[in-house]
């Protein structure tokens, strides 16, 4: 998008914060509270319904799709790169609930990685039927692959079984899935599964991902886990039971054995769109911070006049900077190498393992330094930004992974370093020091015996 109405965007983005988002956040969050104290049938609330209105009426819908990925898939996205994607999706997290504000513009997780999933591996008749309706926001999706029984942050692990049953051209799914966000909600009609299709492949093609419609016999849905305490109610991280769900063979994306690929393409766009919103919950701590230490006083001086809390202001300011243009290097090496280059990934695994962590701490010291009990209950945003990040250090992989996946990426890199030719310096082994035989000189002796006679 050109930088003058990208401009004008980004004003009509902020105007629309201030008139419908932050004015409605204890509304929205009483609303979802309700909806999950009253019945098993969470559905969206109704004032989440007229901010989509509004928000579709004004342009601000579908923001996160990039013009790359829109393109491929013949449809309409917000216009934007990854990298102006970034400005907006920052402003989008600064609303109490990270995802108020990107839900309400059709922004939200993880249905912008399932419609860059469609948008990308999807055939012409999965879009029709699924991402189109996404895209106008009157479905929801979820994304199931974590599973109770296996460490599932090694994605090889996952086993949930898909068999043949070829006579019927269709697969058959049993087994268990847990942590499949969005998925509590009734507007929630699909789901991307990824389970094994072939057991005796080689490692990394014998998953696949599955497109499995919600209403298909076989699926319960056991529990909604609460992370912190919370449910996440309408969408929820539901516990799900499949015993044989059958879907036909046309239910595949992109073709057996191919889930490692697609996954390798959506940790893109998708996933870091979580860190990119966390920048603007860690936008919001800071700026309350700032508020309270110019008003509050102790000890007979402001909170702002002690140096500690200063510091504690100035690395805030630095570290955040430096988690902002992180995440802007990547947005832009997605836009200009893809989400497969080795470095795109490499940078993609450095923001998911330092943004998290950093905002964390960085959100932390805004309750510590600035706000005392103030900062824990509930008339803050700031516990929600605190639980918010510490979740996303393993909702998103763990940070173990991602530093995992960096490191290995450099160490190939490095192979091909333009410093890499260069070694240590040669050790010079022909000149000698001392031997222990050499006579020593009349001074060295004399501080010698000084010595032996203390
Ligand atoms: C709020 C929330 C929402 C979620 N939403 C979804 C969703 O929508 N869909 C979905 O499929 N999943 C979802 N998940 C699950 C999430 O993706 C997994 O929890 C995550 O990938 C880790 O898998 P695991 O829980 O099986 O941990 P495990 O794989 O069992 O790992 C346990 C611990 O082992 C350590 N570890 C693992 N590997 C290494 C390593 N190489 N080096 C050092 N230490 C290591 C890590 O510290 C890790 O925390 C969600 C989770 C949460 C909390």
């Amino acid at each position: 998008m050109e930088l003058a109405a990208f401009d004008e965007l980004k004003a009509k983005l902020w105007a629309f914060m201030h008139a419908h988002i932050y004015p409605n956040e204890r509304e929205f969050a009483a609303q979802c509270r309700e909806m999950a104290r009253r019945s098993d049938e969470w559905t969206c609330p109704p004032l989440m319904l007229e901010l989509q209105r509004k928000a579709r009426q004004l342009g601000l819908w579908n923001l996160f799709l990039p013009v790359d990925s829109a393109a491929a898939a013949g449809v309409k996205g917000g216009g934007l790169t990854n990298r102006q994607y970034a400005e907006v999706c920052e402003i989008l997290g600064t609303s109490s609930h990270a995802e108020f504000a990107a839900q309400a513009t059709n922004c939200t997780s993880p249905d912008t990685g399932n419609m860059e999933t469609l948008a990308r591996y999807g055939s012409p008749e999965q879009r029709e039927r699924w991402l189109l309706p996404l895209l106008e926001g009157r479905i929801r999706s979820c994304f199931a692959m974590t599973e109770p029984a296996v460490a599932s942050s090694d994605a090889t692990n996952i086993g949930i079984s898909i068999e043949r049953d070829s006579a019927a051209g269709e697969y058959v799914i049993n087994g268990s899935k847990w942590w499949i966000t969005g998925a509590g909600s009734l507007h929630c009609k699909i789901m991307i599964l990824m389970g094994k299709t072939d057991a005796k492949a080689p490692l990394h093609r014998q998953q696949s991902q599955i497109l499995v419609p919600m209403d298909t016999p076989g699926i319960t849905l056991l529990r909604p886990l609460k992370a912190f305490g919370d449910d996440d109610a309408p969408k929820g991280h539901m516990e799900i039971q499949f015993d044989n769900v059958r879907v036909p063979f046309e239910n595949v994306l992109l073709g057996e054995g191919r889930g490692f690929e697609i996954s390798q393409g959506r940790l893109g766009p998708g996933r870091i769109h979580h860190c990119m919103r966390i920048i603007g919950q860690a936008e919001r701590s800071l700026a309350l911070m700032c508020k309270r230490i110019s008003e509050r006083r102790a000890f007979g001086k402001r909170l702002s006049e002690f140096d500690t809390i200063l510091q504690d202001v100035a690395n805030s300011r630095i570290e955040l900077e430096a988690c902002r243009l992180l995440i802007f290097r990547a947005a832009e090496m997605m836009d200009s190498h893809g989400n497969a280059d080795a470095r795109t990934r490499q940078y993609l695994a450095m923001v998911k393992a330092h943004v998290p962590r950093t905002c964390q701490t960085l959100v932390d010291r805004c309750i510590q330094a600035a706000h005392g009990a103030l900062g824990v209950s509930e008339d803050t945003p700031l516990f929600a930004a605190f639980a918010g990040a510490r979740a996303l250090r393993i909702a998103d992989g763990p940070d173990e992974v991602h530093l995992l996946t960096t490191a290995k990426i450099e160490l190939k890199i490095q192979k091909h370093s333009p410093l890499a030719s260069l070694g240590y310096y040669q050790a010079d082994r022909t000149q000698v020091f001392r031997r222990s035989t050499d006579p020593i000189s009349e001074e060295a002796q004399q501080r010698l015996d000084a010595a032996s006679k203390l």
